[in-house]
This record gives C-alpha cells, sequence and structure tokens, in this order.
C-alpha cells in the first residue's frame, strides 16, 4: 500500500487489511458479527494488554504489542482445551498515532491469528491517552469434551508443566536494566500460547490452567479451585540455563507471564498423557502433586510449607493493574 493510498483508508481499514476475510456469515463491518458455532461449547474470555502496564512503546515494537494481545488471550483458551475460532478487537488509541505502527500490530496480531486459524470478525476504535488492546477471543471444545477448569483435581494427580519458567520474568529484568535481546526478553515479548498441548491435555486431565501471575500464585489458584493442597518438587522445576543463574527456582516460582501450562493428571493418565506429549513434541515435567489438606497450601518435598510470593511486579512501582483472564 502506497502512502498516497494509506490517506484513503480509515483506521479500521487500514487494520483489517491486514487480515484475511473471516469465512462467518456477517464480519467486520456490520453493527455484530453473525457467527455459526459447530455442536461443541464455546468458551470466551477478554484480556487487555495496556501500554505502561504490560508493555512500554520504547521496548515493544508495534508487532510485538499485536502479538502479545492476542497471544495472552488464546493462552486462556489453550488452557482449556479448546479450539480457537474468533475473536473481536477493541483498540484504543492515543492522537495522531502513526498509521505506521497501527499497521505493525496489526502484522502482529495477525501472524498469530493465521497460525491459529482465529478470525477477526469486529471491533471498536476509539482515542485515549495510553495505547491499549482488548480482545474478546472464543473457541469451541470438540463436541463430547470437558473444559479443563481448574476445579477438577483431586489429591493424588499429579503435576506437571510445559516448558520452561521465570523466563518471562527475567526478560522483564533485562529490559529494565537496559538490554534489549535475549531469548528471555523474547519470551517476554512473545509468549507462545500452548494451544496444541492443551487440546492434547483436554483428554488426560483432572484441572489446569495457564501460567499468567506465576507458577505459586497459579498452583494457589488451582488447590483452591479444587480444594486440595499441592507439593512440589522444587529441583525438577524446568528452568532455563539464564534463568537457573540469575532467578534461581524462588525467582522462577514467582515469574509471571510465561504462559505455560499446568497440568493436573490422574495417576492411571500420565503415563499416556507423558507418550502422547512426546509423540506431539510438546516438553512437559512432573514438578509434583496435589494433596489432600488445607485449600491452597503448598509445600516442598521435605514437607516445608512455601511461603508463597507476592504477585509479580509488572514494571516496577506500577503493579500489574490488569488481574483479569487469570
Ligand atoms: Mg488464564
Amino acid at each position: 500500500m502506497s502512502k498516497q493510498a494509506a490517506g484513503e483508508f480509515t483506521l479500521i481499514d487500514l487494520f483489517l487489511s491486514h487480515f484475511p476475510r473471516a469465512r462467518v456469515p456477517v464480519g467486520p463491518g456490520d453493527d455484530c458479527a453473525v457467527l455459526a458455532p459447530s455442536k461443541g461449547a464455546q468458551c470466551i474470555t477478554t484480556d487487555a494488554v495496556v501500554e505502561d502496564v504490560h508493555f512500554k512503546r520504547a521496548w515493544y515494537s508495534p508487532q510485538d504489542i499485536g502479538h502479545k494481545a492476542l497471544a495472552v488471550n488464546l493462552s486462556d483458551l489453550a488452557s482449556m482445551g479448546a479450539v480457537p475460532r474468533w475473536f473481536v478487537c477493541a483498540l484504543a488509541l492515543p492522537r495522531d498515532f502513526p498509521r505506521r505502527e497501527l499497521s505493525g500490530i496489526a502484522r502482529g496480531m495477525s501472524a498469530l491469528a493465521r497460525e491459529h486459524a482465529i478470525a477477526l470478525v469486529g471491533g471498536n476504535f476509539t482515542s485515549a491517552r495510553e495505547l491499549s488492546i482488548t480482545l474478546t477471543v472464543a473457541g469451541e471444545l470438540p463436541p463430547g469434551t470437558a473444559p479443563i477448569t481448574r476445579a477438577g483435581g483431586r489429591p493424588g494427580d499429579v503435576l506437571y508443566v510445559s516448558g520452561t519458567l521465570g523466563d518471562a520474568r527475567l526478560g522483564l529484568q533485562q529490559l529494565q536494566s537496559g538490554l534489549r535481546r535475549s531469548a528471555a526478553i523474547l519470551r517476554q515479548k512473545r509468549p507462545i500460547p500452548k494451544v496444541a498441548l492443551g487440546r492434547l491435555a483436554a483428554r488426560f486431565a483432572s484441572a489446569g490452567l495457564d501460567l499468567s501471575d506465576g507458577l505459586a500464585q497459579d498452583l494457589g489458584h488451582l488447590c483452591i479451585a479444587s480444594g486440595v493442597s499441592a507439593e512440589l518438587e522444587l529441583e525438577r522445576l524446568p528452568l532455563s540455563r539464564a534463568v537457573r543463574a540469575s532467578l534461581a527456582a524462588e525467582g522462577a516460582l514467582a515469574g509471571g507471564e510465561d504462559y505455560e501450562l499446568l497440568l493436573a493428571v490422574p495417576p492411571a493418565r500420565t503415563s499416556a498423557f507423558e507418550k502422547a506429549c512426546l509423540r506431539g513434541e510438546e516438553p512437559i515435567t512432573r514438578i509434583g502433586r496435589l494433596t489432600p489438606g488445607r485449600p491452597g497450601l503448598i509445600r516442598d518435598a521435605s514437607g516445608r510449607s512455601l511461603r508463597l510470593p507476592a504477585g509479580f511486579d509488572h514494571f516496577r512501582g506500577g503493579g500489574r493493574i490488569d488481574r483479569s483472564g487469570r
């Protein structure tokens, strides 16, 4: 698109031009989108990324911001075992927001949307002091499949996490200290939602959720919802070399925004689950188990109660304001 042509586009048309046309009965441009769901149950969630709360424009490219806005929402669909289908996008833009940057946001979002075959079916633009992107995403559970909720865990279920923990927190610390490029920074800016693992896990897991607030807090949420305690084997936590060297297990426990999955699997299904993950090339690590006892209490393998670290500090001093979509 030439610069001259860009002047003829409204912001909406410019944004939409980066996405494939949605194959739905009524797509963007009318008052509502009209969808044709299949027979499975629907999963719906919403989450926002806000300038200076979840990202800084000096540190994140427009593509990073667009990617992250969709990734955090896809991660919630992943955690329930849902297949991504549709989303709507509400953008709040500062006045005179550069069109080039708006295109960048659309490109980052569109690339991830294509990867997961999720269609943009509508949205809204408004002006605001800070840039923020609020997405509502919908996915479907294959007919006959139950969702993975936080409440289904039972004492004895084995706990697994995907990938490695703490990298996104380390990435944020590195950005704050002036570093601009590293594997951990990439994890902070471009989280990868574990959609395929979630779909696979729906056949085996009794409970689960995605790790947005850090393992300690998110395991606490699962335990309270399931009415159980947990025992963690700290030495088993999967840590990258960089996280092992700088944050160690305690730092990784408190590190938010990894968007890995935490899953509880009944003992009778662990061996089939591990085999399925191996076949699907989904790295998972056994990190402990659910136990009877006070809901939410988490102990290490020697029985010592783990003091839960406070919520992670997003952009030092500000805290993370938005707590929805956990
Ligand atoms: Mg979540």
